[in-house]
């Protein structure tokens, strides 16, 4: 039998990082080592070098720790007393152990991995052997601050992968050159579709120039368009609360460092804030009103941009920033509601995810851990029967699903919809969560058929999360090729000389009036290089317009998909994008 196939890739990757560790030990002695987890396909450890270490470096460790695998060292477990393990690992001279050791519970064993002359203080498990560990690599290097504080020390991050074949290793690699030339943040800048101007406006807050505007807007009338056929009713907010509802709310107590500082109204005596949520808004909306048991289900959804004090490290291209547009809904509902609001949300988010593409996902059911007393508020009653209910809806509904006990938010269950993009990578989208808490805090009422005033039940409800970060996401997925319904321009108008440009407009006007986005391109160069460009701009449709098309009165339709598809009249064409449009 195959030894390596019997390690667990968790124990391989670990024990990777302790191999590179021991490498780096080895290379560059004084070197103080912090944590080394194995991560999601792969393996980090932070350092402290004394002097920085460089990119071109990494060669070196890793043949390093070929050297090292190659002896085969047997990876063997010791246990040592705390006060003997904390002398130990002060006698090394390694600060950010001697920490670690101290933040452990008293009474706990404390054990260290050893491979030959290095050992690291380590839960475990591990591999057998340095002989093991075959298939690895080191990718790349990045800051990280101890303990993930900025007011501690700057570390080095060296990033590796590991995996239990050479084909594993080899398609793992192919995909991270892949998901490289699909990076975002590269086509954003390359279609021209927003930028970040951190010196002159904010760091995290994105600018979204015409054509990525144009995206927002087609994504978001999308899901406004089947909200509406799924019974939504759209309101709007504004940007600024008032924080005394944050301190009602929950939020104030719960979610104070992710809002930005207040704004002070020295005239009122209020505090303002930036609405980083939307909840408490739409149920103060909802309190505006008076409800009987025949209003609901009711569904307020917004499309509300909401502002986060994000910290500037984990800012990271669209996917984490501080201005993010929710499309957001609460739906009001009573508890026997709360299965057929579920599902219905559940068709609405299949509807959407399937119209983008995503035909994989699987639904991660947050439940209440076990713990006494913990952070789960309401009563039992309530969360079994509300986890009962999401649990049938989903197997109703043939909706894959795994149970995370002990993930779920204070207030309730949720369900987080996890999606696998074209390069099989999973990204967490659409959500929906149960609330039997802030609808009470909050006041919310409605009359029963007994005329007796009930509380609400809340389900928060997000299908693509946030335009900004689902866009990042839809850029990776298509490679910046968009879909003919979604692209920014559709078509590019391209007359072979300066003759045909009068035609070639007259055809844009047209289809412009037919609800098109089409443009000429006009400029004074070759049709070879105005070709190209439109090829790298990834525009779906290209006209390509001379004399027999002016004497014919055609257009010669070329689909970045399907290549040429010859001449055909104005008509036949438009009958064609319709086609595609409404695909
Ligand atoms: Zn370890
Ligand atoms: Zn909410």
């Amino acid at each position: 039998m195959n030894e390596a196939a019997q390690d667990t890739l968790y124990d391989l990757r670990h024990s990777t990082a302790h191999l590179m560790a021991q490498a780096v030990s080895e290379l560059y002695p004084g070197v103080k080592f912090a944590i080394g987890p194995p991560i999601e396909d792969g393996f980090y450890y932070d350092l402290e070098f004394s002097s920085p270490l460089k990119e071109e470096d990494l060669a070196q460790i890793e043949s390093k720790m070929r050297e090292i695998a190659g002896r085969n060292l047997p990876i063997v477990r010791e246990e040592k007393e705390r006060s003997e393990a904390r002398a130990f690992v002060e006698a090394l001279d390694q600060p950010y152990k001697v920490a670690l050791i101290d933040d452990l519970p008293e009474g706990e064993v404390i054990s260290f991995y050893r491979q030959g002359d290095w050992i690291d203080l380590c839960r475990g498990p591990h591999v057998a052997s340095t002989g093991r560990l075959k298939h690895f690599k080191l990718l790349h290097i990045a800051g990280a601050y101890w303990r993930g504080s900025e007011k501690n020390k700057m570390l080095t991050r060296i990033y590796g992968t590991a995996w239990s074949t050479k084909q594993e290793l080899y398609d793992y690699l192919k995909r991270l050159e892949e998901a490289k030339l699909r990076d975002h943040r590269k086509l954003g800048k390359e279609l021209g579709l927003f930028v970040f101007a951190s010196e002159a406006i904010g760091s995290g807050i994105p600018l979204f120039l015409p054509k990525g505007e144009m995206l927002r807007h087609t994504m978001e009338s999308y899901v406004r368009e089947v909200q509406t056929r799924y019974g939504y009713k759209h309101v709007w907010t504004g940007h600024l609360v008032r924080e005394d509802l944050y301190k009602k709310s929950g939020h104030f107590e719960n979610y104070a460092d992710v809002m930005f500082p207040p704004m002070r109204d020295e005239e009122a005596g209020i505090n303002y804030r930036l609405k980083p949520m939307n909840c408490p808004s739409h149920m103060t909306l909802f309190n505006t009103q008076y409800h009987s048991y025949r209003d609901l289900p009711l569904r307020y959804a917004e499309f509300a941009t909401l502002y986060r004090y994000e910290k500037t490290g984990e800012l990271n291209g669209l996917t984490r920033v501080r201005a993010l547009t929710q499309d957001d809904c609460h739906i009001f509902c009573t508890e026997a509601q709360i299965e057929s609001e579920f599902a219905l949300a559940l068709k609405l988010i299949r509807e959407v995810l399937t119209r983008y593409g995503f035909e994989n996902y699987r639904v991660r059911l947050s439940l209440r851990g076990e713990e006494p007393g913990g952070k789960y508020v309401a009563d039992d009653e309530k969360w079994t029967k509300a986890t009962d209910a999401l649990r049938s809806a989903m197997i109703a509904n043939d909706v894959e699903f795994f149970e995370a006990p002990g993930e779920a938010a204070f207030y309730g269950p949720k369900a987080d919809f996890l999606a696998k993009d074209a390069l099989g990578r999973e990204w967490q989208i659409s959500t929906i969560q149960v609330d039997f808490i802030q609808p009470a805090r909050l006041g919310c009422k409605y009359m029963d058929e007994e005329s007796k005033e009930r509380t609400p039940v809340v389900l928060h409800r997000a299908v693509t999360g946030t335009t900004e970060r689902f866009l990042g996401v839809l850029i990776e997925q298509y490679a910046g090729a968009f879909p003919f319904w979604l692209a920014p321009q559709q078509i590019a108008l391209i007359p072979i000389t300066d003759k045909h440009y009068e035609y070639a407009n007259a055809v844009c006007v047209k289809l412009n009036a037919a609800g098109f986005r089409a443009e000429v391109d006009a400029r004074n160069e070759k049709m070879g290089r105005r070709i190209r460009e439109a090829e790298m701009q990834k525009i779906p449709v290209m006209l390509i317009l001379g004399d027999k098309d002016i004497e014919s009165e055609t257009v010669s339709v070329r689909r970045r998909t399907e290549g040429d598809l010859g001449a055909m009249s104005l008509e036949d064409a438009i009958a064609l994008f319709t086609k595609w449009r409404d695909a």
